[in-house]
């Protein structure tokens, strides 16, 4: 198991949709492998593989009690509403509030290319929804109105320089 570098805003990779997983081999699960462990070296809930510079519909998380890889994600039914605190790894987990869906089922393939379908709420919710979103090119910052959205991004400069990684 590798930990690999996490890729971070505004990188291209980050705003393109992802591809479909079609193999469902060795490689595949060497891969989630170092996904998980780059996410644990990260201290995150989740990471899409866009995050570490592949632009293949896929994630892992380890959110609340549920732990899986999601290859082709896809959220099939949400309800309800919830306003919470979000942050991603790409953009050193500087946090906003992001107003989510609090129930979420989400459609995906294991490992071994079966279909599940998982529902959540709250905190684990958010994170399919995170996730999601990564295979689709998509951020949590694209959910903030932009005045908001240039705050958060101001803000990771900032620490990214102070930081200096
Ligand atoms: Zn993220």
């Amino acid at each position: 198991m590798t930990v690999r570098k996490i890729t971070e805003y505004p990188d291209d990779v980050l705003a393109k949709v992802g591809k479909p997983v079609t193999e469902f081999d060795d490689d595949l699960k060497a891969l989630c492998d170092d996904m998980f462990e780059t996410m644990y070296d990260d201290h995150g809930v989740g990471l899409a593989a866009p995050q570490i510079g592949l632009p293949l519909r896929l994630f892992v998380m380890d959110c609340e009690g549920i732990k899986l890889v999601a290859a082709n994600p896809e959220i099939i039914e949400t309800s309800g509403e919830q306003t919470g605190q979000e942050g991603c790894l790409s953009l050193e987990k500087v946090p906003a509030v992001v107003v989510r869906a609090e129930k979420a089922t989400l459609r995906a393939q294991d490992l071994n290319g079966e279909w599940f379908e998982k529902e959540a709420e709250g905190y684990a919710a958010r994170c399919f929804l995170h996730e999601t979103d990564h295979c689709d090119g998509k951020l949590f910052i694209d959910h903030l109105p932009k005045m908001r959205r240039e705050m958060i991004i101001k803000k990771f400069k900032k620490e990214k320089k102070v930081y200096g990684k």
